[in-house]
């Protein structure tokens, strides 16, 4: 590492503050070196300068393959090997009879085309996701000009001030000005898997190596938990990360299922053409002896060239391309592409309730004090609104709206500690803009701030009477979290207590630590009738679906040197309850039952109390009463195996932490479950990997949990996954149709040639050049057009595939080898019939034209057949696809000009069909339509039968 430092530039910095030395100095020695006044950060004039002078907080990485690899991937492909050994052959054979090896050139140019094409699709995908990622760049927290405010990591210049907290990928190298159990995973740079504490209050030696330097924090580790205060030092290239950028090339370019498909696919294709250029070698041989084996040889060749779908490749490129571009237009970022194919073929989503189920835009309705219940009024963020006392707590009391008590000074006696742990044991912020409340932070703790607003309590206030002076922060495994501050003026009851901690969070975990209950002048002993009263509150607030949070406090009179979970929050004196209403989203439910109807079942994890969940989740669909509620606990005494049983019908699973989520994803895949599961905190990138489709969070998710990903919702919405599901059913029916398309005409080809010598024609029919021209523009452009065929009504109305199923399941296979023999049947009837015509008089090459052009026009009508498996095409709108109607009519075109245009007609080796023979064509042609509408009439009448 020392090495790549030394010899990296240290730009304009002075010797004394070379990169390599922030760890030595002390944080006012830092700040003093930077110039930075730690509770103001840089002013915008200081932050252009600088950004002129650093430029933007970007690393610039070659990620994925290498442009070489991507090239050379694009040749080493069994069908183009084959085509390679084609041209090769042709022009030997041409060479030799002194022709000029016209097919093997056109071959060679589609091979390089072909694999040039590739290449350009597929680093524009490359690009093109690369681009994506950065539509999701993450936000960072600074200080500037006195003001915490969010900006994008590009904007990070040296001299800022930034916030770290659990979650967040660090965007910058910095010196640590302040750490609260700041926990950093720094993997991606020492190798080192366990998380590395931090601390701010330290001078390291100089020589003090990467992984050993605690007070600075370095771009692209992981905070994992805690929350830290950094001097950023080093942005963009200048980063220990940017230094060894070169290094970070091994992104893992497994083959996609698609990939594998078309792999299994070229296969196929290429054994069963051998197979049959072997039999009508042999069959030639037998008939006529090696005579005429160079006809054979030609024969071979041009089945070869025939066999390969050699615009296939690019075709699917382009509709994964299309695919990423239609799911981000419904708000679904993919991030790895095979996720476009396999999204359709998901069986179960297992999503966050809170903020993808939800609003996420949480408003308390009411507090609840050991007497007192309190209807709060007020919308949104807005610290406006009433407390409206109702005396005991009977519900029919609480819903005569007639009588509004006042607020006495009892009332507000006891209101008020609870309003201030609200403000206090807090990290968000209330900010407003002409009236337009909104917070930065977290919603649950936007509410609480507004909630004390309307008791005339605010943050900043109590933040500068009581300051902070240790935490132990919140997390989703406990639930919960506490703060100490400071008492100097005792501002809160004991007269002489020093310091008063305040904890919320899951009420029934909050209440197993009190001993004490608040009333309005004093604390009394937490009696068991107490204890079941409140726990009471808690399910009457739960099964109205509300969030539920519970606060207590306790005085301290010194500040415990290391606050634990263990020794600190215990012997608590409670406070009360407060719920709060996050509406479910109003399309969600919508989203659920369409979800039923395509077969996937809508799974709700949640770290909520299960009567809250269970609330939500019949609201939305999502379960019906009576159905099992799995809780953390009770998942925690089950064994995998047992969990294995369960997790079919277990639709709600509440007050759970996030290393269950991960069990229940691999539950649910034992059960052979194809799982998309939703995740957005640090916690929950193990389960988002381990998912089929790990769905991440763009607005509330950690960087932590978008890497994880393989999608990125970025409206955090569970109605964009179905969206993006209904796009990915869309993608891989398309897929399947245009190989079908393809794949159809290229066997009806080779038949059609192979039959010749056969049939003893003596001539092969169709040159490698015409043929590439078919399999190429013919097939090709309709082929683009199919890929663009909107969502058939149908599919969300049909169970998921299995993303494991073979491209040719489901008679796909079997429709091919039917088309392909149709289609050779008639272009060999009209082959044997203008043969002999051709014979009698007039151009006698006629016959192979015609061949050449009904193959063609055949494609056409088979194109504008295979729209729909069920519909016929007059039931369609013609113009819901126009790309289709003007492919198929550029297409007829061109094939025109290649038979009247005399330039034209000399390359390709066509000749001048009259209008009979033209219309002969066209006649055999439409069979070909004719014959899959009937196979749709014939399907139709059979279900019906049935
Ligand atoms: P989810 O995202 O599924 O709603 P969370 O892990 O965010 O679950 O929350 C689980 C529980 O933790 C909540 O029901 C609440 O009791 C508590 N909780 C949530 N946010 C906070 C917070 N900021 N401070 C304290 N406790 C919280
Ligand atoms: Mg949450």
């Amino acid at each position: 590492m020392a090495s790549t430092q030394s010899s990296s530039p240290s730009g304009d910095r002075s010797s004394l503050n070379s990169p390599m030395t922030w760890h030595t100095h002390s944080i006012e020695s830092a700040l003093q070196l930077m110039n930075i006044n730690p509770t103001e950060g840089l002013n915008p004039q200081q932050v252009r300068q600088k950004q002129q002078q650093y430029g933007l907080n970007e690393i610039q990485t070659t990620s994925g393959r290498q442009p070489l690899e991507i090239l050379w991937d694009q040749f080493t492909n069994i069908m183009l090997v084959m085509l390679i050994a084609v041209a090769v052959v042709s022009a030997v054979l041409d060479l030799r009879n002194d022709n000029f090896p016209k097919d093997a050139i056109a071959i060679f140019a589609i091979v390089i085309l072909n694999g040039l094409l590739g290449y350009f699709q597929e680093s524009r995908a490359e690009k093109a996701l690369a681009a994506l990622k950065n539509l999701s760049s993450p936000k960072v927290r600074v200080l500037r000009d006195g003001e915490i405010i969010e900006i994008d990591s590009q904007q990070l210049v040296p001299g800022d001030i930034m916030f770290l907290e659990a979650g967040v990928q660090v965007a910058a190298d910095g010196r640590l000005l302040e750490a609260q159990n700041l926990q950093v995973r720094e993997a991606t740079l020492t190798g080192e898997a366990e998380a590395v504490s931090k601390r701010a209050e330290t001078e390291l030696a100089a020589d003090a190596s990467l992984g050993d330097q605690i007070n600075m924090v370095f771009q692209g580790t992981e905070v994992v938990g805690g929350r830290g205060k950094v001097l950023v030092t080093d942005t963009a290239m200048k980063t220990q990360l940017g230094q060894i950028a070169a290094m970070l090339q091994s992104v893992e370019t497994e083959p996609t299922p698609l990939q594998q498909r078309m792999s299994q696919l070229g296969n196929v294709l290429v054994t069963g053409s051998l197979l049959l250029v072997a039999i009508v070698v042999i069959g030639g041989i037998i008939r006529a002896g090696f005579e005429y084996f160079e006809h054979l040889l030609e024969v071979s060749l041009s089945m070869a060239v025939a066999v390969v779908p050699e615009g296939l490749p690019a075709v699917v490129t382009v509709t994964l391309a299309i695919g990423t571009q239609r799911m981000v237009r419904r708000n679904a970022l993919i991030r790895k592409l095979p996720a476009v194919e396999t999204l359709g073929s998901v069986t179960t989503i297992c999503s966050d309730k809170t903020g993808t189920l939800t609003q996420n835009k949480m408003v308390v309705q009411w507090v609840r004090t050991l007497n007192h219940a309190f209807l709060v009024t007020g919308e949104g963020y807005a610290p406006w609104g009433e407390f409206q006392p109702l005396h005991r707590i009977s519900r029919d009391e609480e819903l005569n709206p007639e009588e509004k008590p006042r607020l006495t000074p009892q009332h507000q006696q006891e209101l008020q500690p609870l309003c201030v742990a609200s403000v206090l044991c807090n990290d968000a912020q209330l900010k407003h803009h002409n009236d337009i409340w909104t917070i930065l932070g977290d919603p649950t703790e936007g509410a609480l701030l507004a909630l004390a607003g309307k008791a005339g309590i605010s943050k900043p206030t109590w933040d500068a009477q009581m300051p902070r002076r240790a935490e132990i922060p919140f997390s989703s495994e406990r639930k919960r979290m506490s703060v100490i501050c400071q008492d100097a003026d005792a501002a809160i009851r004991k007269k002489n207590a020093h310091f008063q901690m305040f904890t919320k969070g899951s009420p029934e975990l909050i209440l197993e630590r009190c001993d004490h209950v608040q009333t309005a002048d004093q604390s009394i002993p937490l009696e068991p009738e107490h204890r079941q009263q409140i726990l009471e509150q808690n399910d009457q607030l739960a099964a109205e679906g509300l969030r539920v949070i519970g606060f207590a406090y306790k005085p301290l009179n010194d500040l415990p040197a290391s606050p634990d979970e263990d020794s600190s929050e215990q012997e608590l004196i409670w406070l009360g309850l407060v719920g709060m209403l996050d509406a479910p989203r109003p399309e969600v439910r919508e989203a659920v039952q369409r979800c039923r109807q395509a077969g996937i079942r809508p799974v709700m994890i949640t770290g909520d109390h299960q009567l809250t969940a269970t609330s939500v989740a019949h609201q939305l669909g999502i379960s019906q009463s009576g159905e099992t509620v799995l809780t953390g606990q009770q998942l925690q005494q089950l064994s995998q195996a047992e969990l294995e049983q369960q997790v079919k019908q277990v639709s709600v699973y509440a007050r759970v932490a996030p290393e269950h989520k991960l069990r229940i994803v691999q539950a649910l895949q034992k059960r052979g479950e194809f799982v998309a599961m939703t995740g957005d905190g640090v916690n929950d990138a193990p389960a988002l990997k381990q998912a089929d489709i790990g769905i991440a969070m763009g607005i509330t998710g950690t960087d932590v949990s978008k890497e994880a990903s393989d999608m990125i919702l970025l409206d955090d919405n569970f109605a964009t996954i179905v969206a993006a599901t209904e796009e990915g059913r869309v993608v891989y029916s398309n897929i399947r149709r245009f190989v079908k398309y393809i794949l159809g005409s290229n066997i009806g080809e080779v038949l059609t040639i192979a039959a010749a010598p056969l049939l003893g024609l003596g001539e092969v029919p169709l040159t490698p050049l015409q043929i590439l021209w078919m399999n190429l523009v013919t097939d090709g452009l309709p082929a683009l057009a199919l890929a663009l065929e909107p969502a058939e009504a149908g599919v969300m109305n049909r169970p998921p595939y299995s993303p494991r199923e073979s491209i040719f399941a489901r008679g796909l296979g079997a429709y091919m080898v039917r088309i392909g023999i149709v289609f050779s049947i008639l272009t060999i009837v009209l082959m044997v019939w203008a043969h002999g015509e051709a014979q009698t008089g007039g151009d006698p090459g006629r016959w192979k034209t015609m061949v050449f052009t009904t193959l063609c026009l055949a494609q056409m009508g088979h194109a504008l057949a295979v729209r729909s498996d069920t519909r016929l095409t007059v039931q369609l709108n013609p113009f819901s696809n126009p790309y289709l109607l003007a492919a198929v009519s550029l297409t007829t075109i061109l094939q025109l000009l290649l038979i009247y245009v005399p330039p034209l007609r000399g390359f390709f080796g066509t000749h001048w069909l009259n209008g009979t023979e033209l219309a002969i064509c066209i006649g055999f042609s439409s069979l070909m339509f004719v014959w899959v509408e009937m196979e749709k009439l014939v399907k139709r009448w059979w279900k019906t039968r049935k």
